[in-house]
């Protein structure tokens, strides 16, 4: 179809992996493991969902556009006025209004590489241009990217912990990066995985000291409200107000800030997680160091390993035992492959798989 625009028709469209229904299906599986994409396995508190079906009765009307409720809740759980808040439909609404009303064609945007696919997906779609910082020994290379910023980039993005590495760096060292970087470039900090990591890290001074940092965060992860899509930035109001222009104004549905202000007040599901998370990955690390296997130490609910072989393979070999894992092919590690934490079950199932698997090459 011609009239496409130029951006678009350059960007190589998003492949999403085949439904698990249709694997389940072909596979002749019932019960797959699903390790794929970093999900809680405890799934969602139950008193989100509690709170989301007493929403239901309100689905006549259309929701609150601002999010306000949930906006309070979080301003008063950062300390912070609840106009540095916005909430979005998952938290890649917030980075694709950050690119939609901060980029111009040709501007630069600095993202590191391996890391989420979406930092560079909303900066193609604006037409920016795309500058990648390879990791260095699997983290961030802050000093190369506030480089790369300083050469006059709009937008910088940064995950902590890094999906697909599960690595973080220092407080410290962001602050030595960010004085290097322009004002005028604003700087992301994807915090996705926050809440697993037990590292310090204080991102609400972060987003006071400096006029240009956003934070974002999601309910996806931690909170099992992935379905829901609800995520949200802090940043100034400065910076913020102009991305209400470009948001469509019903993105968040009330079902979602019900379950989300739910969630947030069920600290004990996100305790539990958390302790399911750090004895799942202890376990996981036995069993690599075990089948000699090298991973990368993580501060999220997954974990990068080196399977020494092509990763498409050992995907397949362990998709026909039932487990769903993620090859990192598109991170561009053909041999690795991510694994989300599951429940104990669910990673010895895993472990048994990946032990055939290898047994089979
Ligand atoms: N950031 C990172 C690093 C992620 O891995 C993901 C989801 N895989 C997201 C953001 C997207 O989160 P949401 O569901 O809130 O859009």
């Amino acid at each position: 179809m011609s009239g496409v625009r130029t951006a678009v028709r350059r960007m190589k469209p998003y492949v999403p992996g085949k439904p698990v229904e249709d694997v389940q299906r072909e596979l002749g599986l019932h019960d797959l493991v699903k390790l794929n994409q970093n999900e809680n396995p405890l799934g969602p508190s139950p008193r989100a969902v509690a709170a989301a079906r007493a929403a239901m009765a309100q689905v006549h009307t259309y929701p609150e556009g601002t999010a306000r409720r949930l906006r309070e809740r979080l301003a008063q759980m950062w300390n912070l006025p609840a106009d540095w808040f916005l909430i979005g439909n998952g938290s890649d609404e917030v980075f694709r209004l950050l690119a939609e009303v901060y980029l111009e064609p040709g501007d630069r945007v600095v993202v590191p590489e391996p890391s989420f696919a979406a930092y560079r997906f909303v900066a193609e779609l604006m037409g920016a241009e795309v500058v990648a910082v390879p990791l260095a020994g699997w983290t961030m290379d802050l000093p190369a990217m506030a480089e790369a910023a300083a050469r006059g980039a709009k937008l910088l993005f940064l995950c902590r912990p890094n999906n697909p590495t599960g690595t973080v760096f220092a407080e410290a060292d962001l602050r030595a990066a960010l004085e290097r970087v322009p004002p005028s470039t604003l700087v992301v900090v994807d915090e996705a995985y926050r809440e697993f990591d037990e590292t310090p890290f204080d991102s609400r001074t972060l987003v006071q000291d400096y006029p240009n940092v956003v934070i974002a965060r999601t309910f996806s992860k931690i909170y099992g409200m992935a379905g829901f899509r609800l995520g949200y930035g802090v940043m100034r109001p400065e910076v913020l107000a102009p991305l209400y222009t470009a948001r469509d104004p019903f993105s968040v549905n009330g079902l979602a800030v019900a379950a989300g202000l739910a969630a947030l007040d069920d600290v004990e599901h996100v305790e539990r997680t958390r302790a399911l998370t750090r004895e799942g990955k202890a376990y996981l690390y036995a069993a690599f160091q075990r089948l000699g296997l090298g991973y990368v130490p993580s501060e999220a609910n997954f974990v990068l390993f080196d399977a020494r072989r092509p990763a498409a393979e050992v995907f397949d070999a362990l998709l026909r035992r039932g487990v769903l894992v993620r090859p990192c092919g598109s991170f561009g590690l053909p041999d690795h492959l991510r694994v989300t934490v599951g429940t104990p079950e669910q990673n010895r199932r895993f472990v048994e798989a990946l032990k055939a698997a290898l047994g089979e090459g």
